[in-house]
């Protein structure tokens, strides 16, 4: 069995979901079947969240909601407790607003209504297919004129309300690949991710949901069959619907993956796998042909774009190879992410951190800046000699520069605006890496160069105005692709 996923781009419109449907075809052969798991198309998780914010910027002005408008101040309180959330600020006239929410639910029934009509072509099943998404939609437009009533809602309701985003996707491709006759089920994946009732954020109950899989997924699963199912929603022990939080799909596709056992887990995104640098930094960039769960980590750590390794961790943790492929074009080889990296590359990526500043001094001194605000987001470098010290920091936000500087007033600090760029790769930090990382980095004004903890990094520090150039030419020392 393998399962194959895809994000909200790659299901954003007809033409997309169309390239779905193609792939999702030429993986029907697959021993024991396939797993399709989909996100919503793209914007509309968010575009229903922020409906059913809006829906709470008036109450209801009918007289049996009076009294709660009278203990408005409780409610609102209790949304520290994450019960409640309730705009107690009306801004708009609640009929203006209700207009509004009608337009928007209607816009999404419209969109979603004009993909059945581009991608199926059986009449039948368009037919079918149409009144399908009509019925999951009129379900939603119930939830946030609810939500819009009350004038508030619960994360039970948001989780609710954001679930239909999947469930509208899924229809969809499900009713598409049914019209061209492959033997697809559209399977509600409620009935294996089970949680706990933490909404919004919902940990998942490995061992219920592995024992869910086997009675509910795999004792119906054959070669030719394509289950067709929803990332990001699960459901408590009491089948209320719950989400695991914003992006995560991945997440559930790993899970599926690992609790049916499968062969492979192929995450289809809008580019060709994760790649050795930034592309808008660095034109040569290319896709890495394979690499460690320690390496992406590290990757995602120091800057790059890459998927959250926490979202990969149940496949890789089980020795499944999760593969990063472009729904948009599926003969590219990709990323395939594995717990072990076997190969002998030296360098596979450069990335970085921008926003860092360059502490030198009296060690004292140097604490007691890092030590007087929350400013400090992480400490990537610290060298701490017997009398000074040399820290790396990576500031929290724009203002905290600001912060440095008056800290430092009447020290004899010196602070210096500085990038990390780190180089991630199965030797990053061998001793003949690091003599080509330095030779390339002496034609620069490099601050620091050091070693990584781990064997799959190393690090420059440089000043900010070098950094393109030094990134590009250390990209150089990546291994290209054959
Ligand atoms: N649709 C969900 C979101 O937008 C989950 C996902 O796309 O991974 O957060
Ligand atoms: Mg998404």
């Amino acid at each position: 069995m393998k399962v194959l996923k895809f994000g909200g781009t790659s299901v954003q419109d007809a033409v997309a979901l169309g390239k779905v449907k193609q792939i999702v075809e030429a993986h029907v052969g697959e021993p024991d079947g396939v797993v399709v798991v989909l996100s919503a198309t793209s914007g509309t998780t968010s575009q229903i969240l922020q409906l059913i914010q809006k829906a709470t910027l008036s109450k209801s002005s009918t007289n049996e909601h009076s009294t709660k408008d009278d203990n408005s101040t409780e409610v609102g309180h209790s949304t520290k407790n994450g019960n409640f959330t309730k705009n107690d600020n009306p801004s708009k006239n609640e009929y203006s607003i209700r207009a509004e929410l009608v337009v928007e639910l209607e816009q999404i029934s419209a969109r979603h209504i004009g993909i059945v009509h581009q991608l199926v072509q059986d009449g039948d099943v368009r037919a079918t297919a149409t009144e399908a998404v009509r019925k999951l939609c009129a379900e939603l437009h119930k939830i946030i004129l609810s939500v819009h009533t009350l004038g508030e809602y619960t994360p039970q309701t948001a989780d609710e309300a954001a679930s239909y985003g999947e469930s509208i996707s899924t229809c969809i491709l499900f009713h598409a690949l049914q019209a061209n006759g492959i033997d697809a089920v559209l399977f509600d994946v409620r009935q294996i991710i089970k949680t706990n009732d933490k909404f919004q954020s919902a940990k998942v109950d490995f061992s219920e949901s592995g024992i869910q899989t086997k009675l509910n997924l795999l004792s119906n699963a054959v070669t030719g069959r394509v289950f067709v199912t929803q990332g990001f929603i699960g459901s408590t022990a009491d089948n209320i619907t719950t989400t695991l939080g914003r992006g995560g799909s991945d997440y559930s596709a790993a899970l599926i993956g690992a609790f049916t056992g499968s062969t492979e887990i192929k995450i289809y995104t809008d580019v060709s796998g994760v790649f050795s640098a930034d592309p808008r930094v660095v034109p040569s960039a290319h896709p890495i042909a394979s690499l460690s769960f320690d390496e992406v980590r590290e990757m995602a750590l120091y800057g790059a774009k890459v998927l959250h390794p926490d979202t990969i961790a149940p496949a890789v943790e089980r020795g499944i190879p999760v593969r990063v492929l472009n729904t948009f074009a599926p003969d590219d080889l990709g990323t395939v992410i594995t717990g072990q990296n076997s190969t002998t590359d030296r360098l596979h990526a450069v990335c970085g951190l921008k926003n860092c500043v360059m502490l030198n001094g009296k060690s004292a001194e140097v604490d007691s800046v890092i030590r007087s605000g929350n400013f400090v987001h992480n400490i990537v470098l610290r060298v701490s000699g017997i009398e000074r010290s040399m820290v790396v920091l990576q500031l929290a936000d724009s203002d905290a520069r600001d912060h440095v500087v008056v800290s430092a007033v009447g020290s004899d600090l010196k602070s210096t605006d500085v990038h990390v760029i780190a180089l991630c790769g199965p030797a990053a930090s061998a001793p003949s890496t690091m003599a080509e990382v330095s030779r390339v980095c002496s034609a620069f004004s490099t601050r620091a160069l050091a070693t990584g903890i781990s064997r799959t990094i190393s690090f420059v520090v440089c000043d900010a105005a070098d950094s393109t150039e030094l990134v590009c030419a250390l990209h150089e020392l990546t291994t290209p692709l054959e």
